[in-house]
């Protein structure tokens, strides 16, 4: 899973790979998003839980 760090925009795969790498398809910014990182965003959440407590 991609994110554009300027819209939003998630996507999956490597459709938008072209020449100069990715290109968002909403917004058309380049080299603008990253890689999801789900293991982090479960740590973050699993951190928020305890903190609650
Ligand atoms: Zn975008």
């Amino acid at each position: 899973m991609w994110m554009c760090s300027i819209c939003g925009y998630e996507f999956d795969g490597e459709e938008f790979l072209n020449e100069d790498g990715y290109v968002c398809p909403l917004c058309e910014s380049k080299d603008s998003y990253r890689k999801r990182d789900m293991s982090m965003e479960i740590e973050m959440a699993v951190r928020e839980i305890k903190n609650n407590d």
